[in-house]
């Protein structure tokens, strides 16, 4: 740390992204990336021609990509708001309304919240999940607080219905209830529609997953448009020109190739399915996921021994330390190949610590 840092960084402590390995070549199931390329609309939209326009800043307004996401999704093209990844998003999110009442989201839960929540220096307050790892919707009545709910959870991958969603956003009319809905393409239920009934929420949303565009950094919020005008005067005196040229052209083009997409969503839930009930025969604890990771833990080897014994293979998961999960993996789910790959991996594991 130099001896410039603003004292109010001076104990910040930054969010640890998962790996992101030069070394070698991993299976690599540790960032909830997709294991399916783009699609080739989008690889001919990022032309050579379009290459040579990079001389010219991209459009501040987006209107292209906004309306085309507002097609997909129903809405107006005032709903929406774009951004460089949906952390961008949060951040944006937690910049521009949480001073007032602070923040409640559940202990475990994507860490970048509390990150945000100390980067902002905000009153946070953080709910321990159930015991089986769900969130309980009445422990978010009332609570005096904006809310922030990833939904499908991370790590666990559980999922909260729309209804207790709407009973959250409905009785806190007067903060704002942001749901995180990176891995909503996986077997959840969007609340987006609610966007049009409730002037306090906030639908945060990424093309890293189902849309194979990690690299491309694209994330969206959909919202009525006071909350959505709010978050444009935030990037506006931040970083107007956040979609850079190529991405816009590849967002547009992925949601003309919406069918292809959602199929790879569908190949994605049958090989979490196969990889649960492969690892349950092997004695595991997997949660009930319906995000495109399972969250699973063995007696019979630690949390972060099978993790350095997956990396050891060339397979890598991902390991968090906190206490209440430090026994449990997250393991994405890749191709059917790459989830035989791991499950035969596990069983060796385990053949080598039964000795
Ligand atoms: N929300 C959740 C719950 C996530 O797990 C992630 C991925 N790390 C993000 C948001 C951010 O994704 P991105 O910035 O790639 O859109």
């Amino acid at each position: 740390m130099s001896r410039f840092l603003n004292d109010k960084y001076s104990s910040l402590e930054a969010y640890t992204p998962g790996e992101q390995p030069r070394d070698m070549k991993y299976i690599k199931l540790n960032t909830n990336e997709s294991p399916f390329p783009p699609s080739k609309a989008v690889v001919d939209a990022v032309s050579a021609e379009e290459v040579e326009k990079l001389r010219l800043y991209p459009d501040p307004e987006c209107k292209e990509l906004k309306e085309a996401i507002a097609s997909l999704y129903g809405v107006e093209r005032e709903n929406v708001f774009l951004s460089n990844g949906s952390d961008d998003i949060l951040n944006f999110t937690f910049m521009a309304f949480f001073d007032k009442k602070g923040v409640v989201f559940p202990e475990i839960s994507y860490g970048f919240y509390k990150v945000y929540a100390d980067l902002y220096a905000l009153d946070y307050k953080q709910v321990e999940l159930c015991e089986e790892f769900s969130i309980d919707a009445n422990d978010y009545m009332n609570t005096g607080r904006n809310v922030v709910i990833a939904n499908p959870n991370a790590p666990t991958g559980m999922t909260i219905s729309l209804a207790d969603v709407e009973r959250i956003v409905a009785s806190n009319r007067d903060a704002v209830v942001l749901i995180d809905e990176a891995y909503v393409d996986f077997g959840g239920e969007s609340c987006i529609p609610l966007t049009k009934k409730y002037d306090n929420l906030i639908v945060c949303c990424t093309y890293s997953k189902s849309r194979s565009l990690a690299g491309a950094r694209l994330g969206f919020a959909i919202a009525n448009k006071e909350l959505i005008g709010d978050l444009e005067k935030i990037k506006y005196s931040t970083n107007p020109y956040n979609i850079n040229r190529l991405t816009m052209l590849a967002g547009i083009a992925a949601i003309k190739d919406n069918d292809y997409y959602m199929n790879n969503c569908r190949v994605i839930e049958e090989n979490r399915e196969y990889t649960a009930r492969e690892l349950r025969k092997l004695g595991f604890e997997v949660l009930d996921s319906k995000a495109n990771f399972i969250f699973a833990k063995s007696d019979e080897v630690g949390g972060e021994e099978l993790y350095l014994k997956l990396k050891a293979r060339g397979i890598l998961v991902r390991h968090f330390t906190k206490e209440r999960i430090k026994e449990y993996n997250r393991i994405t789910i890749g191709t059917m190949d790459d989830m035989k790959a791991f499950v035969s991996a596990v069983a060796d594991i385990l053949c080598e610590v039964r000795k």
